[in-house]
């Protein structure tokens, strides 16, 4: 079926127990679940309203152990924005999302005009920000160095809220939705 032409898809990447769950949830508090797509697809995928507007948002682990390349394929050639999620005491997550970046350059530069450059939207939570100093394994300094050039970088805690407000405002202000419907 075709996408409404006010629909933005959101979709959400990073590796397993980041927290990708729990910041969408955060995201939801003020919204209602509109319908469920109608698929047989294992990924979470649902469309939302929010602050009326219509989001469709794609939860996806990877590399999960059902993350079919093809199907996170899919979701990165269709998304319109992207919320990449690492945990700042799991280095193996911060270069997961690293990968992550790169891969959806690659896929929607193919995408682009020729000579034309891609647009790709893209918020990174630097999630867990709560955890003691000790937890670290990821340091402020070095996600922005891999992200702050051409992401908007956020330093978020699902547990205690901290920044989602600015990731949530970011990744809407990122939305690219028609005018008439803002
Ligand atoms: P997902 O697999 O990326 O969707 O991760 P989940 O949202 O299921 O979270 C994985 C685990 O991390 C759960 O036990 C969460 O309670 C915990 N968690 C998620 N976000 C945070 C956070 O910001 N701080 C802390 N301390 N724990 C978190």
């Amino acid at each position: 079926a075709a996408k409404p032409q006010n629909r933005r898809r959101i979709v959400v990447l990073g590796a397993p127990r980041v927290g990708k769950t729990a910041i969408v949830r955060r995201f939801l508090q003020d919204a209602f679940e509109e319908q469920y797509e109608p698929t047989a697809e294992d990924f979470h995928s649902k469309v939302y309203r929010i602050r009326g507007h219509t989001y469709q948002i794609d939860v996806l682990d990877a590399p999960g152990e059902r993350g079919f390349p093809a199907r996170r394929r899919l979701s990165i050639l269709t998304g319109d924005i992207f919320l990449l999620v690492f945990s700042v005491d799991d280095r193996g997550s911060f270069e997961e999302a690293r990968a992550l970046r790169e891969e959806i350059l690659a896929a929607k530069a193919k995408l682009a005009q020729p000579g034309g450059s891609a647009r790709v939207p893209t918020v990174v939570c630097a999630n867990k920000a709560d955890l003691e100093p000790g937890a670290r394994a990821v340091s402020r300094a070095e996600a922005c160095r891999a992200f702050a050039g051409d992401c908007a970088l956020f330093e978020t805690s699902a547990k205690t809220r901290a920044n989602l407000d600015d990731v949530f405002e970011a990744v809407a202000a990122r939305g690219g939705l028609p005018s008439e419907t803002r």
